[in-house]
């Protein structure tokens, strides 16, 4: 295995609540800042939609029936333990 970059990101004033971690490994992987939407909904529940993530590692495309259609997905892994963080739209279709 080669060198793992993570990526730290930037801390508000207080030095905490800003920044969204993995929850088994605690490495950074999205800003609150970046948070398009708290009214989301996955296959598992409740869920935050972003705009940028950090230290993540992608799986293969999936096409999976959502709420709102057809859509091709990819599972978002944590690049340090490989814990599923999420997944993300790889691009969609209307049907
Ligand atoms: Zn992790």
């Amino acid at each position: 295995m080669g060198l793992l970059f993570v990526e730290v990101l930037p801390r508000d004033a207080t030095g905490g609540a800003a920044v969204l971690q993995c929850r088994r490994c605690r490495v950074d992987a999205a800003s609150v800042a970046a948070i398009l939407s708290r009214d989301f909904h996955g296959r598992l529940g409740r869920a935050y939609l972003f705009d940028r993530v950090v230290n993540i590692s992608l799986g293969p495309n999936e096409d999976r029936y959502l709420r709102t259609g057809r859509h091709t997905v990819n599972d978002i892994y944590c690049i340090c333990c490989q814990e599923i963080l999420g997944w993300r739209y790889a691009h969609w279709s209307i049907t």
